[in-house]
């Protein structure tokens, strides 16, 4: 009699606890931003583990990649890179690979070595760099100036006081790491996102994630709403990072040619497969600007776009089209 009480009692408490399954969201301030992961888990524990490995993963780029900090290898980089090759580790050498990939493929548009002028702003305290600054770093800009040696595993820079950032492709990688991390632990059903970038893994029960645009000029208005399964995506904004002077808005999307903030573009999305993807060509389509963007957009396969033009005018790649 006591046993079968206490064998009732056991399944009673067992089965709402082990085959809870759910949805889960956490965020967490990382990079810089704000970094959130949703996902489907058969339970609570596993769920929130795989989430903690994530944003685990996240905060280590972080402490490769970041210009912010005097300690990372980037840093390390933009102090002796001019000076002599420096080693580096396969992943920051790979990302810097896929990085020229990416300036070869949009002629310069998306460049890392752009810091070579953008370390001169200071968008928090509404600092730009005067015409003759700006003149006088243009030259360090230029992704050919930037010599990786495969073998070596060394990265040098040809023009004194040059410099990169990966702000515009790092997030976007993490992002990705994110997607295969989870599925490691054998999640189907997930959405990464940092900052402007998200990726999706599969679907939410037969229905896709519906993912939205944030309209330019007010914050919690949604402009686009995308329905998304297993895709990425990014939008770049002028309404992140930036402050106004005398009627011009400097922001932190370079045009690598002028050293000045892009100002073809107020936002650009870009949908792919991945959000390494997705996230490089954000500033490439803003720096092209709408027309120029959209077109170079549409000479690429399985991948879509939407930029908003200065006066609102919405410009879409041929997948996305709305019918005429
Ligand atoms: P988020 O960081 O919110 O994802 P974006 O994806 O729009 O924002 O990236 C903006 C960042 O891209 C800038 O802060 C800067 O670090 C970097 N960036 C700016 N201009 C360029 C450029 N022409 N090429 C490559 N990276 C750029
Ligand atoms: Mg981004």
């Amino acid at each position: 009699m006591r046993e079968i009480g206490f064998r009732l009692l056991c399944t009673v408490l067992w089965i709402p606890v082990a085959a809870h399954a759910e949805w889960i969201t956490r965020d967490e301030p990382i990079m810089g931003t704000r970094c959130a992961v949703e996902l489907w888990s058969e339970d609570r524990v596993s769920g929130d583990a795989a989430i903690t490995s994530v944003f685990d993963d996240m905060r280590r780029i972080d402490r490769l990649m970041s210009t912010w900090k005097e300690d990372t290898e980037i840093s390390r980089v933009n102090r002796e890179g001019g000076k002599h090759p420096v080693k580096i580790s396969a992943e920051l050498f790979g990302l810097l690979k896929e990085s020229v990939r990416y300036s070869e493929l949009t002629h310069g548009a998306f460049d890392i070595t752009y810091a070579s002028v953008g370390y001169l702003y200071d968008f928090k305290r509404g600092v730009h760099p005067n015409q003759k600054a700006i003149d006088a770093a243009l030259p360090g800009i230029n992704w050919r100036h930037m010599v990786l040696d495969e073998k070596k595993l060394t990265v040098f820079f040809t023009r004194p006081g040059m410099r990169i950032d990966l702000g515009g492709i790092a997030k976007g990688y993490s992002v990705d790491r994110g997607i295969e991390i989870l599925k490691k632990q054998g999640i189907s059903r997930a959405m990464v996102n940092a900052g402007g970038d998200t990726r999706i893994l599969g679907d939410r029960f037969g229905k896709p994630w519906v993912v939205g645009v944030r309209d330019p000029d007010h914050e919690g208005k949604v402009f686009l709403r995308l329905p998304l399964t297993d895709a990425a995506f990014s939008t770049s904004g002028d309404y992140e990072r930036y402050f106004d002077e005398d009627g011009k808005r400097f922001h932190h999307i370079i045009d690598p040619k002028t050293g000045d903030s892009a100002r073809k573009c107020r936002s650009v999305t870009i949908i792919s497969d991945t959000a390494t993807r997705t996230d490089a060509l954000t500033k490439s389509v803003f720096v092209m600007g709408p027309e120029e963007g959209i077109r170079f957009i549409d000479t690429l396969t399985g991948v879509d776009a939407v930029a908003v033009a200065p006066d609102g005018k919405m410009f879409y790649s041929k997948g996305l089209a709305p019918p005429e």
